[in-house]
C-alpha cells in the first residue's frame, strides 16, 4: 500500500479527525469524571511535548484534517503552548483546524496566546452558572476564574461553544439560563449525556442520567426547533432555536446510534490509540514512536490499529443497569 495512502477503516470511513490527551492531570475533580483522589501516571509514562508532535503530525500526513487537543485539563500540561506552536504549522498544510477542549479554568493566561497559534474555537465546559453548585460539581473549581477565561477567550477572537453534561437533579433548573446566558454572550452549546465512564457506582449514574430526549422536549416548551443538517461526524446533533436564533447541539451517545458515520480516533497522553470511544480495544503507539527516530514502524502501528477499528460502542441505559461500560475514566481519554 501506499505509505501516504489516507487512512480509511475496515467499514469505508475515512479517518480525518484525532482527539489527542496531552495530560491526565487537572487542576478539577468533576464527579462525574474523576475520584477526588486519583492516582496519575507516572511522568515517564507521557509522552514527551516532541513525541506528541511526532505522533500527531504523523496522523496528519496520514490524512487527519482536525486535530483537537484536550486532557485532563490540556492547559495544565507544563509548557503546552510549544506544542500548539509546533502544531500550528500543519495549519493550511493538511490541518484544518486546529481546536481544544477545556475547563477554562487556564484561558485568561493562555487565549491570546492559542489565537496566534491558529487556534479560532475553544469548547469550554461548564455544567452551572451558581457558583456554589459548580464548586460542588468540580469539587476544586471556581466559576469566576472560569467566566474570567471565557471573556478572555471572547476578547482574543476565539469562538466559544460551551459543553454542559445535562445532570438530572442538578442542572435541570438551569436549561434556560444556560440558554438565554449563552444567548447574550453569543456562546454555542451543547449539552451532554453522561456517559459510563470510571468508577462512579451504577445507581448514583443512573440517577443523574437524564435523557437529552427530554431536555429538548423542555426546550420546546419555550421555544421553536429546528434540526440543522449539519453533522461532524461525531454524536452531536444540532437545532436552531427560531426565536433567539441560537444553535444547540445534543451530544447522546446513549440514546443515538452516530458510529456508522465515525471519523475519529483518540490517543491518550501514553500513546495509546483507542480506535472507538466506547470500547476496550487499543493499541500501544509509543513503543514504535520510541523505537526509531524514523516514522515507518509508526505509522504501520497506526495502520493495523485503524484496520481493526470495531463498527460502534455498546453503551447501554436501557434495562435500568449500565452495561457496556468501559472501566476507564473519562479523563483517560479525554471525551
Ligand atoms: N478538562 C477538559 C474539560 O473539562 O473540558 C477536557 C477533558 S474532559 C474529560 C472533556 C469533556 O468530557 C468535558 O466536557 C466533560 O464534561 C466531559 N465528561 C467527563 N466525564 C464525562 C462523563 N462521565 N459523561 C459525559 N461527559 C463527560
Ligand atoms: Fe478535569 Fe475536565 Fe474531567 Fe472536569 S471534566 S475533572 S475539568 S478533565
Amino acid at each position: 500500500m501506499d505509505a501516504q495512502a489516507p487512512l480509511t477503516d475496515p467499514f469505508a470511513r475515512p479517518i480525518t479527525y484525532l482527539r489527542v490527551s496531552v495530560t491526565d492531570r487537572c487542576d478539577f475533580r468533576c464527579t462525574y469524571c474523576m475520584a477526588e483522589h486519583m492516582q496519575f501516571l507516572p511522568k515517564r509514562d507521557l509522552l514527551t511535548l516532541e513525541e506528541l508532535d511526532r505522533l500527531c503530525s504523523a496522523f496528519v500526513g496520514l490524512g487527519v484534517r482536525k486535530l483537537r487537543v484536550t486532557g485532563g485539563e490540556p492547559l495544565v500540561r507544563r509548557n503546552i503552548m510549544e506544542f500548539f506552536r509546533a502544531m500550528s504549522r500543519h495549519l493550511g498544510a493538511g490541518l484544518d483546524e486546529m481546536t481544544l477542549t477545556t475547563n477554562g479554568s487556564q484561558l485568561a493566561r493562555f487565549a491570546d496566546e492559542l489565537a496566534e497559534c491558529g487556534v479560532r474555537r475553544v469548547n469550554v465546559s461548564l455544567d452551572t452558572l451558581d457558583k456554589d453548585r459548580f464548586s460542588q460539581i468540580t469539587r476544586w473549581g471556581r466559576l469566576p476564574q472560569v467566566l474570567e477565561g471565557i471573556e478572555a477567550a471572547k476578547a482574543a477572537g476565539l469562538r466559544v461553544k460551551i459543553n454542559t453534561v445535562a445532570l438530572k437533579g442538578f442542572n435541570e433548573d438551569e436549561l434556560f439560563p444556560l440558554i438565554d446566558w449563552c444567548a447574550e454572550h453569543d456562546h454555542d452549546l451543547t449539552f451532554i449525556e453522561v456517559m459510563p465512564m470510571g468508577e462512579m457506582g451504577d445507581a448514583q449514574r443512573l440517577d443523574q442520567y437524564w435523557a437529552l430526549s427530554e431536555l429538548r422536549d423542555r426546550l420546546a416548551t419555550r421555544f421553536t426547533l429546528t434540526p440543522l443538517a449539519e453533522r461532524t461526524g461525531g454524536p452531536a446533533r444540532y437545532v436552531r432555536l427560531e426565536e433567539s436564533g441560537q444553535k444547540v447541539g445534543f451530544i447522546t451517545p446513549l440514546t443515538h446510534n452516530f458510529c456508522e458515520s465515525c471519523n475519529r480516533v483518540r490517543v491518550t497522553c501514553t500513546g495509546e490509540l483507542f480506535m472507538c470511544l466506547g470500547q476496550e480495544d487499543r493499541a500501544d503507539l509509543r513503543a514504535p514512536l520510541r523505537a526509531s527516530a524514523e516514522d515507518d514502524a509508526l505509522r504501520t502501528a497506526i495502520r493495523e490499529a485503524i484496520a481493526r477499528k470495531p463498527k460502534g460502542h455498546d453503551f447501554d441505559y436501557s434495562r435500568r443497569h449500565v452495561s457496556g461500560r468501559v472501566s476507564r475514566y473519562m479523563s483517560h481519554t479525554g471525551g
